[in-house]
């Protein structure tokens, strides 16, 4: 799953570059970094490789989703709805430019609900925020839809997805932006990084002076640059663009091993009748980093669970029913709005929210849901006695089951 397991003399390469030079910052130093770009080859590669107009690399998938935010112009008073279901960089992302976070239920997509997106519109929503959870996508037609009907803005959390795609279209270009993540467990890595992609030039414009504090990058002397709007620095340096470079290239490798060993596993797993899988709207499009199943209750998935943990073979399976990171039920910090700076009062109220709101839709699904990593570096055999320990499990327990109905 993560680029960190294909790690070597490419990335060692890149970095070099940059060491060679010493130049470690992506802007300025024309003459002493002697042609060495990293960051700016990057975002030309992301452009080609995914087929964005414009990409702005910045400092993190955090940062990434923070500057797009602020470059659509989401802010005050503006509700974005996105999924119970997510990282919580997500929510963390929209409470830093000051908007409200509404969460809404997934579906066995392991994503945004449209319906359930649909009920949450008010007159404050500005954006919705699907997130490609999971290395596959979510129903990208009924959210444009939706968003057209309701002139609001399209944004893709794509940072779980990289090199996945929805009918031909990669995922993270086809809202009004998207983003990517590169942190360390990400498919591709530059150790800590992100990116916006957007197709409008308004967009990039924004996230370009935005990540670096409002520098309009327009002249050669940094410090004669004007500042049309204040903005941050999320800035990547030439050292961590220099390892996403040598990743980049090597993300089609990642991606179709991906593809052969979820085939394989999810062949097995398939052998069993009690098992069923993600939803997946456009099957081809699975970039395949997990593979999402699903057990008939909660009991039973527990029950699997317990066993996966008490064989010592629960490694690289997720429950993220019981995550305290990526489901609702566990964002205790978030229900009580606890932040180290004060909250404007409305959004501390629209926050708090979440504690009362009803997501027994979502808990049906993630209640019954296990991810399985996909590795890369997995030979044939090792794959294989995986996929049987892991049938072995889930039988023992259905067998159970069964003895006890
Ligand atoms: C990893 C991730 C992020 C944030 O990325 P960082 O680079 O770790 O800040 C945002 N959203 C989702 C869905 C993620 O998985």
């Amino acid at each position: 799953m993560p680029g960190y397991e294909f790690f070597g003399a490419e990335e060692r390469k890149h970095v070099n570059d940059v060491m060679e030079t010493g130049i470690l910052m992506r802007y300025g130093f024309d003459g002493p970094r002697k042609g060495i770009w990293k960051a700016k080859e990057l975002e030309a590669a992301i452009c080609s490789t995914f087929g964005a107009k414009h990409a702005q690399l910045v400092s993190s998938g955090t940062a990434a989703l923070t500057t797009a935010l602020s470059a659509l112009g989401i802010g005050y008073g503006d509700e974005v709805i996105m999924p119970s279901f997510t990282f919580v960089a997500s929510f963390e992302a929209v409470l830093s430019v000051g908007a409200i976070p509404v969460m809404v239920d997934v579906d066995d997509t392991l994503t945004l609900n449209p319906e359930a997106v649909r009920i949450a519109i008010t007159s404050k929503t500005k954006c919705v925020m699907p997130v490609h959870m999971c290395g596959s996508m979510a129903d990208m037609d009924a959210l444009q839809t939706i968003c057209k009907e309701h002139n609001l803005i399209l944004l893709e959390d794509a940072c779980q997805s990289i090199g996945g795609t929805y009918k031909g279209k990669k995922l993270g270009t086809i809202g009004d932006a998207g983003t990517f993540s590169f942190d360390f467990v990400k498919t591709i890595t530059c150790a800590e990084g992100g990116a916006v992609m957007s197709n409008r030039d308004d967009v990039y414009i924004s996230s370009d002076g935005y990540s670096d504090h409002g520098h309009d990058h327009l002249g050669v002397d940094r410090g004669a640059d004007l500042h049309p709007f204040i903005g941050y620095n999320f800035r990547i340096s030439e050292l961590h663009a220099a390892i996403g470079l040598a990743q980049i290239q090597k993300l089609d490798t990642f991606l179709s091993i991906q593809k052969k060993n979820h085939t394989a596993l999810k062949a097995m797993l398939a052998s069993i009748p009690e098992v069923s899988f993600r939803r997946i709207p456009d099957p081809a499009g699975d970039s395949c980093t997990f593979l999402s199943w699903f057990l008939p209750t909660e009991e039973m998935t527990r029950a699997v669970v317990a066993e996966l943990k008490a064989q010592g073979i629960l490694a690289g399976n997720f429950y993220w029913f019981d995550n305290n990171w990526h489901y609702i039920r566990k964002w205790d910090h978030l229900k009580n709005a606890i932040t180290l700076n004060a909250l404007s009062p409305e959004v501390k109220a629209a926050v708090i929210h979440h504690a009362t709101k009803d997501f027994s839709a979502s808990d049906a699904i993630m209640g019954r849901c296990v991810s399985t990593a996909i590795g890369l570096t997995w030979t044939e055999e090792q794959l294989k006695e995986k996929g049987e320990k892991m049938v072995a499990v889930i039988e023992k327990i259905l067998a159970e089951y069964r003895v006890s109905v």
